[in-house]
Protein backbone atom coordinates (compact mmCIF):
# COMPACT_ATOMS: atom_id res chain seq x y z
CA UNK A 1 0.00 0.00 0.00
CA UNK A 2 1.40 3.50 -1.03
CA UNK A 3 0.73 5.85 1.55
CA UNK A 4 2.76 9.10 2.30
CA UNK A 5 2.15 9.47 5.91
CA UNK A 6 3.20 5.79 7.04
CA UNK A 7 6.08 6.16 4.96
CA UNK A 8 6.94 9.95 7.01
CA UNK A 9 5.86 7.67 10.28
CA UNK A 10 8.44 5.01 9.13
CA UNK A 11 11.18 7.55 8.53
CA UNK A 12 11.05 7.05 4.56
CA UNK A 13 10.40 10.22 4.01
CA UNK A 14 11.88 13.31 5.70
CA UNK A 15 9.79 15.51 7.83
CA UNK A 16 10.12 18.10 9.75
CA UNK A 17 8.66 16.42 13.12
CA UNK A 18 7.55 18.15 16.34
CA UNK A 19 6.08 16.02 18.37
CA UNK A 20 5.95 11.85 18.68
CA UNK A 21 4.32 9.32 21.07
CA UNK A 22 3.05 5.87 20.89
CA UNK A 23 0.22 6.35 19.18
CA UNK A 24 0.47 9.46 17.47
CA UNK A 25 3.00 11.71 15.08
CA UNK A 26 3.29 15.44 14.41
CA UNK A 27 5.42 17.20 11.55
CA UNK A 28 5.33 20.43 9.79
CA UNK A 29 2.72 20.66 6.59
CA UNK A 30 4.49 20.91 3.38
CA UNK A 31 2.58 23.70 2.24
CA UNK A 32 1.87 25.54 5.68
CA UNK A 33 -1.49 27.89 5.51
CA UNK A 34 -0.47 29.83 8.71
CA UNK A 35 2.33 30.37 10.60
CA UNK A 36 1.98 27.29 12.53
CA UNK A 37 0.31 24.19 10.32
CA UNK A 38 0.94 20.78 11.94
CA UNK A 39 -0.56 17.51 11.11
CA UNK A 40 -1.03 15.15 13.73
CA UNK A 41 -1.26 11.71 12.36
CA UNK A 42 -1.95 8.50 14.08
CA UNK A 43 0.71 5.67 13.55
CA UNK A 44 -1.82 3.17 12.66
CA UNK A 45 -3.31 3.67 9.11
CA UNK A 46 -6.54 4.98 9.19
CA UNK A 47 -7.94 6.02 6.03
CA UNK A 48 -10.14 8.75 7.44
CA UNK A 49 -13.04 9.76 9.93
CA UNK A 50 -15.04 7.39 8.37
CA UNK A 51 -12.63 4.59 9.06
CA UNK A 52 -12.09 5.44 12.50
CA UNK A 53 -13.79 2.32 14.83
CA UNK A 54 -14.19 2.04 18.21
CA UNK A 55 -10.93 0.00 18.75
CA UNK A 56 -9.46 3.12 17.69
CA UNK A 57 -11.26 5.83 20.31
CA UNK A 58 -7.59 5.30 22.64
CA UNK A 59 -6.19 6.59 19.34
CA UNK A 60 -8.15 9.54 18.50
CA UNK A 61 -7.89 10.69 22.40
CA UNK A 62 -4.32 10.63 21.70
CA UNK A 63 -4.62 12.84 18.74
CA UNK A 64 -6.30 15.61 21.09
CA UNK A 65 -3.92 15.24 23.73
CA UNK A 66 -1.29 15.15 21.79
CA UNK A 67 -2.41 18.42 19.98
CA UNK A 68 -2.50 20.30 23.55
CA UNK A 69 1.24 19.33 24.27
CA UNK A 70 1.84 20.72 20.48
CA UNK A 71 0.25 23.93 20.94
CA UNK A 72 1.83 24.78 24.90
CA UNK A 73 5.28 23.51 23.10
CA UNK A 74 4.78 25.73 20.39
CA UNK A 75 3.46 28.90 22.09
CA UNK A 76 -0.12 29.07 20.77
CA UNK A 77 -1.26 30.45 23.50
CA UNK A 78 -4.30 32.35 22.45
CA UNK A 79 -5.72 29.31 20.67
CA UNK A 80 -5.74 27.41 17.53
CA UNK A 81 -7.73 25.60 15.09
CA UNK A 82 -7.96 21.85 14.75
CA UNK A 83 -9.43 20.71 11.49
CA UNK A 84 -9.87 17.08 9.92
CA UNK A 85 -10.82 17.03 6.26
CA UNK A 86 -13.11 13.55 6.32
CA UNK A 87 -13.64 12.31 1.97
CA UNK A 88 -13.83 14.14 -1.39
CA UNK A 89 -15.57 16.81 -0.79
CA UNK A 90 -14.21 17.96 2.37
CA UNK A 91 -11.39 18.29 -0.08
CA UNK A 92 -9.41 15.35 1.25
CA UNK A 93 -6.22 14.67 -0.61
CA UNK A 94 -3.96 12.30 1.90
CA UNK A 95 -5.82 8.80 2.70
CA UNK A 96 -4.24 8.56 6.18
CA UNK A 97 -6.47 10.02 8.57
CA UNK A 98 -4.93 13.47 9.91
CA UNK A 99 -5.83 16.76 11.78
CA UNK A 100 -4.30 19.83 10.94
CA UNK A 101 -3.33 22.18 13.41
CA UNK A 102 -3.73 25.56 12.75
CA UNK A 103 -2.70 28.78 14.54
CA UNK A 104 0.28 31.73 15.32
CA UNK A 105 -2.02 34.47 14.15
CA UNK A 106 -5.61 35.08 14.84
CA UNK A 107 -8.06 33.75 12.15
CA UNK A 108 -10.55 35.07 9.70
CA UNK A 109 -13.61 33.90 8.85
CA UNK A 110 -14.87 31.11 10.77
CA UNK A 111 -16.08 28.43 8.93
CA UNK A 112 -18.11 26.74 10.79
P1 LIG B 1 -5.73 17.11 3.37
O1 LIG B 1 -6.00 17.99 2.19
O2 LIG B 1 -6.59 17.41 4.55
O3 LIG B 1 -5.75 15.64 3.00
O4 LIG B 1 -4.27 17.47 3.85
C1 LIG B 1 -3.11 16.88 3.35
C2 LIG B 1 -1.98 17.77 3.75
O5 LIG B 1 -0.77 17.03 3.64
C3 LIG B 1 -1.82 19.02 2.87
O6 LIG B 1 -1.95 20.18 3.68
C4 LIG B 1 -0.40 18.86 2.30
O7 LIG B 1 0.28 20.10 2.22
C5 LIG B 1 0.24 17.93 3.30
N1 LIG B 1 1.33 17.11 2.80
C6 LIG B 1 1.35 16.35 1.68
N2 LIG B 1 2.52 15.71 1.57
C7 LIG B 1 3.26 16.09 2.64
C8 LIG B 1 4.59 15.77 3.08
N3 LIG B 1 5.39 14.93 2.42
N4 LIG B 1 5.04 16.35 4.23
C9 LIG B 1 4.25 17.20 4.91
N5 LIG B 1 2.98 17.53 4.55
C10 LIG B 1 2.52 16.99 3.42
ZN1 LIG C 1 -0.94 5.40 6.01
Amino acid sequence: MDCIFCEIIKGNIPSTKVYEDDFVTAFNDLNPQMPVHVLIVPKKHIASCNDITEDDALIVGKVFLAAKEIAKKLGLDNGYRIINNCGKDAGQTVGHLHFHLLGGKTMGEKII
